[in-house]
Formats: C-alpha cells, sequence, structure tokens
C-alpha cells in the first residue's frame, strides 16, 4: 500500500470524498483499522497528530478535491468520531448543503459515519442538528446487547453503559426522517450478525454487514 506523509483533511474512496475531522474516539474497537493499518488508508496517512483542521481549512481543502473528479457523496468519517467536533461538521455539513443548493458542484449526499454515542459526546440531543444538515446517517451499532458491544468497541469509562445510547441515537435518526439511516455490522468479530440486524430493524433502520476492509464507520 502506498504510504502518504502529509496528512489527509479530505481524501476519496470509492464514489465518496470523505472528510478526516479527527482521530479522536472514546471508543477503542477491536476491529478499529486505524490501529491495525498505522493511520493510513488506501494511500492517504489520516494521522492528523492532534493537529485538527479548522472549518476553514476542511472547506479550503473541499473546493481543492470535489473540482479534481466526480463524486456522489461527501463523508464525515476519517480515523476518529466526527461528532467530536460537532460545531466544524454543522458547519462544514451546512457550506455544502449551500453549494448543492447553488448547483456548484453535480448533486451529492452528505452522509455521517458515526459511533452513534454523538448524544453522550455534546450532551444534548445532536439529531435535530444534524437533520438540517446532513440526508444520511451510518451508525456502527456492532452488536446485538449492552455486554458483546462493551467487549467489541471497549468505550472510556464514562461510556461503558452507552449500548442503549446508541440504540436510542438510531431510533431517533429514523424518527428525525433522515433520507437513510443504515446501522451496520462488522463482519467477523464473533458476534452473531443476524441478531444485530434484528435491532437494526426493531429500532427502523437498515442493516448493513461490512467488511473491516471497508470503510470506518
Ligand atoms: S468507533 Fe470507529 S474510530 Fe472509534 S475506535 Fe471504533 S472503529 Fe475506530
Amino acid at each position: 500500500m502506498e504510504k502518504q506523509e502529509t496528512p489527509s483533511i479530505v481524501y476519496r474512496f470509492g464514489n465518496g470524498v470523505y472528510i478526516n475531522l479527527t482521530n479522536r474516539c472514546p471508543n477503542l474497537c477491536v476491529f478499529c483499522i486505524k490501529t491495525k493499518w498505522n493511520m493510513q488508508f488506501h494511500g492517504n496517512n489520516l494521522n492528523l497528530e492532534g493537529q485538527e483542521p479548522s472549518a476553514g481549512e476542511v472547506i479550503a481543502a473541499l473546493e481543492r478535491e470535489l473540482r479534481k473528479a466526480p463524486f456522489q457523496e461527501v463523508v464525515f468519517c476519517g480515523y476518529g468520531e466526527p461528532t467530536m467536533r460537532l460545531d466544524v461538521l454543522l458547519f462544514v455539513a451546512q457550506t455544502l448543503k449551500g453549494w448543492r443548493a447553488q448547483a456548484k458542484y453535480p448533486p451529492f449526499i452528505i452522509r455521517l459515519n458515526t459511533n452513534g454515542l454523538g448524544n453522550r459526546i455534546n450532551h444534548k440531543d445532536i439529531v435535530p442538528l444534524l437533520a438540517r444538515v446532513v440526508d444520511e446517517v451510518y451508525v456502527s451499532l456492532n452488536a446485538p446487547d449492552a455486554a458483546s458491544w462493551q467487549k467489541l468497541v471497549r468505550p472510556i469509562e464514562e461510556f461503558q453503559d452507552g449500548y442503549e445510547d446508541v440504540c436510542d441515537f438510531i431510533h431517533a435518526c429514523v424518527e428525525a426522517g433522515f433520507r437513510k439511516v443504515v446501522a451496520s455490522c462488522v463482519a467477523q468479530t464473533g458476534v452473531d450478525p443476524d441478531a444485530v440486524a434484528r435491532v437494526a430493524n426493531a429500532q427502523g433502520a437498515t442493516f448493513y454487514l461490512r467488511s473491516f476492509l471497508d470503510e470506518q464507520d
């Protein structure tokens, strides 16, 4: 795999342009590829080394990247939890939505990939804020119950009881009427994907089983 030294604020994967807002995350998932791949992802260095980009830097990086080649979606993702930087996320998503309204680029989707702990992280209900500027939400669910979730995602002490919050977040996103709400499970972690799918469907979300070699959550 080609190695790149300069940290990527935005990078391409499939039909998407991805935004790497932070490397911080309250979880330490056993399947997290940021540790396995030494912060590299398909030729991009996603190690921000603590230098998280400002909203202005993200927008400038997007303006450079989006004009280079076609894309179908812009995704808040990266090697970290995007809702750790809620204000920047919302500002950038609002800017993207404005560009879309002005038809500055061909039509595209604005997506958030998240671990589902955003309400706990931000100590408030962030779903209505997201619903104004984000089209689709993909939540990394990964487990059919709290005990296996704890073992797999290894949250910090404060979030040991976070499984219910993740389920509530998924449900709230469905209720808020996002274009698509997907709850995912990484394959081959030892949990029964069908059981995770039942939890996802019970919250009203679409289920997606993904390889850990796919994008991060
Ligand atoms: S939630 Fe995502 S970024 Fe955080 S540890 Fe898990 S896989 Fe890695």
